[in-house]
């Protein structure tokens, strides 16, 4: 990619604006005082998200806090039927893109922070992404989040030159349609730029939400430790028209039930502040690392049960935000955290700068090209197989940001259920179309079966006939991306 005209701002001249929304002592006094809610509370609170409504962080701390196995039970039976009233029974695939791994941080937990030598330092130039889009286009992707380290390298009119790069390439009659992006926080103007070039989301995970965590993990002087231009950067994003934002904490470096009390806050002051929420929460966990000490940086280790736990509470705390689980989990993991109010997972991706053409198949990893390590490399054909064995419609929709259903529209739109009148037929629709152009005959037989459960559950009327109108073409001729 050729470099940056607009390069990073310079971090000596940046205001320290926004506002610290982290009340520490605040949070950590309710983890602590409520340590044994009232069952009575817990019910009540569990019956206020079941009609959808956000909950705030003193009730989020109550979940938190309900560790009786009967409550934790209806704490995730709730998250299943708001998964269900919510979502419908899609999952949203995607797989992400590794553009370049040069960083001018220092992130004790991750492979690419610059003091590691193992590292193997790459860009890809504009003939390897294009290269590496069109295996993932051959494999059946639409959708790609593109990744980056914090260097000059990658301002924001690399980003969004790479953006363009990426929607112009063909493979048959597939292209990629929504690309999302994660990478360092920009200011107002750099938003402005990518946005221009057509993102879907920008992530920007804080990682920690722990003030003095976040100082022992982002060394002094590093880009990286000024706390507070991470933690406006998803309202600079919103100022500046980015309005699906991505947030995220990467979990096991702070207590768990901080972090999640501390995203809960956060989307509560989106919403606040700017009449929307973050489109997408993430929860990463910290996966094994090259040149990274795991046991010195995850002191807060977090089991799998309540890892699902941590899922089923932030389903409850924000009913319509979109919630991510990568590859990080291994394949089994992913499965049981589908059902608690996961809506997109990434499938069939290689994180090492070049791995699509590289590594192919292969299923080993080669760490020190990568930023962590994978738990689960099946293939993205596999993924949709079993995903449509356990009753789940993968969906390659990109529909919303196309129509500007985005930020506080796709909230409206969201709000009175209107999503799962355009997402179930979009999920349909582009289903058929992995089914038609990539999908293996086990994977075919399994998605035809789903779709015709799927029509039968639809009204006869108007819709229906679309429906059918739509999955009949994409059958038949090379009409294709026909959503709603
Ligand atoms: N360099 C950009 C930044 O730091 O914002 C892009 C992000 S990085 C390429 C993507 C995310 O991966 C990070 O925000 C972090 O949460 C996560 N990550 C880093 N090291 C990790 C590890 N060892 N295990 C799991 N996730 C990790
Ligand atoms: Fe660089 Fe991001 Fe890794 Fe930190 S997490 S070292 S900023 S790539």
């Amino acid at each position: 990619m050729t470099t940056a005209t607009l390069a990073l701002p310079d971090m000596n001249n940046l205001s320290e604006s926004g506002v610290d929304f982290v009340d520490e002592p605040y949070f950590e006094s309710l983890l602590k005082h409520n340590a044994v809610p009232d069952p009575g509370r817990i019910r009540e609170i569990i019956a206020k998200s079941k009609n959808k409504e956000a909950l705030a962080v003193e009730e989020t701390a109550a979940l938190l806090n309900a560790d009786e196995p009967e409550l934790v039970e209806q704490i995730f039976d709730t998250a299943r039927q708001l998964k269900k009233d919510v979502y419908g029974n899609r999952i949203v695939l995607f797989a992400p893109i590794y553009v370049g791994n040069y960083c001018v941080n220092d992130c004790a937990y991750c492979g690419f922070r610059r003091s590691n030598p193992e590292s193997i330092r790459r860009t890809l130039t504009t003939n390897e992404l294009h290269e590496q889009i069109r295996i993932m286009l051959a494999m059946g992707h639409k959708r790609t989040i593109a990744v980056f380290g914090e260097h000059m390298k990658y301002g924001p009119e690399v980003i969004a030159n790479c953006v363009n790069e990426i929607y112009s390439v063909r493979y048959k009659n597939n292209s990629i349609r929504r690309i999302n992006i994660n990478a360092a926080p920009l200011s107002h103007e750099g938003y402005r730029i990518v946005k221009e070039a057509g993102i879907g989301t920008y992530q920007v995970f804080q990682e920690t939400y722990h003030h003095s965590t976040y100082a022992r993990m982002h060394p002094k002087g590093t880009r990286k430790s000024n706390f507070m231009w991470r933690l406006d950067s998803p309202a600079r994003a919103i100022e500046s028209g980015c309005d699906d934002v991505g947030l995220g904490a990467l979990i096991g470096l702070a207590d768990w039930k901080f972090e999640v009390l501390s995203l809960v806050a956060h989307a509560a002051h989106l919403m606040k502040h700017y009449r929307v929420g973050p489109h997408t929460i993430s929860f990463p966990r910290i996966r094994p690392a090259s040149g990274v000490t795991i046991k010195e940086v995850a002191e807060h280790d977090v089991k799998d049960d309540d890892f699902l736990r941590l899922i089923a509470i932030l389903r409850l705390s924000v009913p319509y935000t979109g919630m991510i689980v990568t590859a990080r989990e291994p394949a089994a993991l992913r499965k049981i955290a589908l059902g608690f109010g996961i809506s997109q997972i990434d499938a069939g991706g290689r994180i090492e700068i070049g791995g699509y053409v590289e590594a192919g198949d292969a299923q080993t990893q080669a760490l020190e090209r990568e930023q962590f390590e994978l738990g689960d490399v099946r293939p993205l054909d596999e993924v949709v197989c079993q995903l449509l064995k356990d009753g789940y419609i993968p969906s390659f929709c990109t529909a919303c940001y196309r129509l500007g259903r985005t930020g506080e529209v796709f909230m409206e739109h969201a709000i009175p259920g209107f999503i799962q009148n355009m997402c179930t037929p979009n999920a349909l629709t582009t289903l058929q179309e992995y089914l038609t152009d990539f999908a293996s005959p086990e994977t075919k037989n399994a998605g035809e079966e789903m779709l015709k459960q799927e029509f039968d559950k639809i009204p006869d009327g108007h819709q229906k006939f679309e429906i059918l109108d739509r999955i009949e073409r994409i059958r038949n001729t090379d009409e294709r991306d026909l959503y709603f």
